[in-house]
């Protein structure tokens, strides 16, 4: 039916885009195509941690295209294996598939578990409990796991065998089953409003799992690669998943996604039982070990820490201030403030002042500032919000 006058947008309308259009980066900054500068406080969705075309990713990337783009993973990948390493070294992980988004990283998780599980005890222990609100990604099996009902609606029939409970609620760990063959988690749920797990419900739900044999998918998709002041969130809560799951910020935007895993569980995956094209390309894995080398050896991790607490000072303040504010919450520069009305006003009031921002959820205004970004940065944010919330 080819009768409408106005022109379809050739773009499928999955998005609700902002009206404006960006086409310059560096630092904390990002360009309008009329050259306004905005402050970046999405950093594109928590991937561009170290700031807009970082030096230090730039220059790797720019000389391995110079030498080879692609060549599958039939062949060895010299920089996938070092990225490989390198996350080894800074994590509780033994073995790592690459492959190019947070959903497919996700994929490969709910693959190994129940490979593991039918390797180890049979279709009996198959089930996966993941936690309502969560958010695990948009492809068939991923948000099956999501448990969100306006993320599942009209895609029925979804994936079987998972189960959703309540998080941070610790009567709902005794529906935790010996058939569940894992759980899948965010340690601060990101898209359902920036919320951090309960340390003390944390600790119950893992020796739940130790006592049963159930894997620990910790899905750090928003969580790692610094975003909450640790290289991994689980670090910080001093627990030791099987299985981690990485995308977002791991090559700066290159697109590129991982899954780690403890060996014994890694070993169900063999040749031909999982796979990816562009999976840790070379382009693609040059930018996540240079994005990690630096994570790990510049002091940027000390800075988002450091950044965090005055970020979060000075929120907490404007909670004081104002009525309409009614909490400040996250780790690291992983941050949301709970406001009466609708977030995205703030959003867009923000964005007319220069300041982009996103929602997490109607009521949440999350904050995403690179882990690079700067104490005047974070004042003039501060001033600007104080403007927003006056208004
Ligand atoms: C963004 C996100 C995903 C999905 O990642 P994509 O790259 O968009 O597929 C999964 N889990 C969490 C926690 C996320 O924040």
């Amino acid at each position: 039916m080819s009768n409408q006058t106005t022109k379809v947008d050739p773009v499928m309308s999955t998005y609700s885009r902002f009206p404006i259009t960006l086409s310059k980066g560096k630092g904390s900054y990002v360009w309008d195509d009329h050259e306004v500068k905005y402050l970046d406080y999405t950093s594109g969705l928590a991937t561009c941690n170290l700031g807009h075309v970082p030096d230090v990713v730039y220059e790797q990337v720019k000389s391995q295209l110079n030498n080879l783009w692609h060549c599958s993973n039939l062949y060895h990948i010299p920089a996938q294996e070092k990225l490989a390493e390198k996350l080894v070294e800074n994590s509780c992980g033994d073995q790592v598939f690459f492959c190019n988004s947070g959903a497919e990283a996700n994929e490969a998780a709910i693959k190994l578990a129940r490979k593991y599980a039918a390797d180890h005890h049979g279709e009996h222990k198959k089930e996966i409990i993941t936690f309502t609100n969560s958010f695990h990604g948009r492809t068939l099996a991923t948000l099956s796991a999501t448990g969100q009902a306006k993320i599942q609606h009209g895609f029925t029939p979804l994936l079987e065998g998972f189960r959703y409970l309540a998080y941070n609620d610790v009567e709902a760990l005794k529906l935790v089953q010996p058939t569940t063959c894992a759980v899948m988690l965010e340690l601060v749920q990101g898209e359902g409003g920036v919320v951090p797990a309960d340390k003390e419900w944390l600790n119950q739900l893992v020796s739940i799992c130790q006592a049963n044999d159930i894997l620990i998918i910790v899905d750090e998709i928003q969580t790692g690669m610094g975003r909450t002041g640790a290289l991994f969130a689980y670090q910080q809560y001093e627990i030791e998943p099987d299985i981690i799951t990485v995308a977002k910020g791991l090559g700066s935007g290159v697109p590129i996604g991982a899954m780690l895993a403890k060996e014994y569980v890694a070993k169900s995956f063999s040749p031909g039982t999982h796979g990816s094209t562009f999976g840790g390309n070379p382009v693609a894995a040059t930018a996540g070990l240079a994005t990690l080398t630096h994570l790990v050896e510049s002091t940027v991790l000390d800075n988002a820490k450091e950044m965090s607490s005055y970020l979060m000072g000075g929120l907490a303040k404007l909670v004081e201030k104002y009525d309409d504010i009614e909490a400040v919450r996250g780790k690291g520069l992983m941050i949301g403030m709970v406001v009466k009305g609708n977030a995205i006003d703030y959003i867009h009031a923000a964005r007319e002042k220069q300041i982009l921002i996103v929602v997490a959820g109607p009521n949440v205004v999350r904050i995403l500032p690179p882990l690079t970004t700067t104490k005047e940065e974070v004042d003039h944010f501060l001033v600007i919000m104080d403007q927003v919330f006056s208004a």
